[in-house]
C-alpha cells in the first residue's frame, strides 16, 4: 500500500525500494546513532549482517564508521550486497574530502548513500561537493537529510544529480503527511528515522494494543507501518534480540483499520516540516 503522492516502486521481493536513480535501497536498515565506536558497534552491526540486514545508517557526526566497516569485513558478506549509508556533517567545510574520509575509515571503495546530515548555514552550500562525491565514485547517490520541502526545492533547482532520498523524524507521533506528499510530487524518497521515537514510542497504549491483537511486538508495529507504505526505515538496537525481533515486518500486513489507528497517533498535524526543534 503506498501513501498517497507517494509513487514508490519496490523490488520484486517487496523488501526493496528503487530510488528515482534507479539505486536500490532495502526498505529496512540499522541505525547506529548513539552507538559507541568499538565493540558496541561492531557487535550490533555483525549481529544485522548475520541476520540477514542489508542497509546500515551511519553518520561522520556518530563517530563510528570504522566499527561498521570492521563489522562488515568480519561478517564475510561481500560489500556489494550491503547498502551503506552515511552523512556530510555540515560543520565541515568540503563534502568531496569528507567523503574520501568516511570510506577510509569504513575501508571501502564507495558509500551507497551520502546526505547531506542537516541544512545548517543553508540548503544549497553543500551540494556541489555532494555531486563531487558522485562524480568521483564515492558514493552511488546522494540525498539530504532533516531538509523542509522549500529547502529540498533550492537544492534541486540548482542541481545537477538531484538528491533521491530526505531522511527525516517519522513515526506515528510525527506523521508528516504533506512532507511525504511533497517529497513524492519531486521523486524524493522519504527515509524514516526514529521509527520508534527513540523509545518513547514503544510504550504508546494504542500502538500496544494493536501489537497484542496483531501477535507482534510494539516495535515490529511501528516499523511496519513504514515498510507497508513502501517507505525506507532506519531502526536502532544494540541488542542481538530485538535487532533479529525487528527484522520480522515482511510476513504480516496492517489493516486498514491498524493503519489508520496509528496514523491518528500524528501530533505533527501532518506537517510539511522537517523538525519541530531544529539543533543548528
Ligand atoms: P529508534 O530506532 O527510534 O529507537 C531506538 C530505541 O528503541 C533504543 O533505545 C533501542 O534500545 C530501543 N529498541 C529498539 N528495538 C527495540 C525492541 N524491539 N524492543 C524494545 N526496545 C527497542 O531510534 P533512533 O536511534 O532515534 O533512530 C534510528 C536511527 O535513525 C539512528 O540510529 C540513526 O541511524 C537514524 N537517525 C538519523 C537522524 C538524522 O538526523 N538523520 C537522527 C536520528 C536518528 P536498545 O538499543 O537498547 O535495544
Amino acid at each position: 500500500m503506498a501513501a498517497s503522492g507517494q509513487a514508490a516502486t519496490l523490488t520484486a521481493d517487496g523488501r526493496g525500494r528503487v530510488l528515482a536513480d534507479g539505486t536500490v535501497m532495502p526498505l529496512l536498515g540499522l541505525g547506529v546513532w548513539q552507538v559507541p565506536d568499538g565493540p558496541a558497534c561492531v557487535q550490533a552491526v555483525r549481529a544485522a549482517l548475520e541476520l540477514g540486514y542489508r542497509h546500515i545508517d551511519t553518520a561522520q557526526a556518530y563517530g563510528n564508521e570504522a566499527s561498521v566497516g570492521r563489522a562488515l569485513r568480519e561478517s564475510g558478506v561481500a560489500r556489494d550486497e550491503v547498502f551503506i549509508t552515511t552523512k556530510f556533517h555540515p560543520g565541515r567545510r568540503d563534502p568531496l574530502r569528507e567523503a574520501a574520509y568516511s570510506i577510509e575509515r569504513l575501508g571501502v571503495d564507495y558509500v551507497d548513500l551520502y546526505l547531506v546530515h542537516w541544512p545548517g548555514s543553508g540548503a544549497t552550500w553543500a551540494w556541489p561537493g555532494m555531486e563531487a562525491a558522485v562524480a568521483r565514485s564515492y558514493a552511488r547517490a546522494i540525498g539530504v537529510s532533516n531538509f523542509d520541502a522549500g529547502e529540498l526545492d533550492r537544492v534541486i533547482a540548482g542541481a545537477t544529480v538531484a538528491p533521491v532520498v530526505d531522511q527525516v523524524q517519522f513515526n506515528p507521533s510525527v506523521y508528516r503527511r504533506a512532507l511525504l506528499d511533497a517529497c513524492a510530487e519531486r521523486g524524493v524518497a522519504l527515509e524514516a528515522y526514529s521509527p520508534l521515537g527513540t523509545g518513547a514510542q514503544l510504550g504508546d497504549p494504542v500502538v500496544a494494543g494493536i501489537a497484542d491483537r496483531v501477535g507482534r511486538t510494539p516495535a515490529q508495529v511501528l516499523l511496519r507501518w513504514c515498510v507497508q507504505r513502501a517507505i525506507p526505515v532506519v531502526g536502532k538496537s544494540t541488542h542481538r534480540d530485538r535487532i533479529a525481533e525487528n527484522a520480522q515486518v515482511f510476513d504480516f500486513e496492517l489493516s486498514d483499520h491498524d493503519m489508520g489507528g496509528l496514523d491518528a497517533l500524528d501530533r505533527s498535524g501532518g506537517t510539511g516540516t522537517a523538525l519541530e526543534r531544529k539543533w543548528w
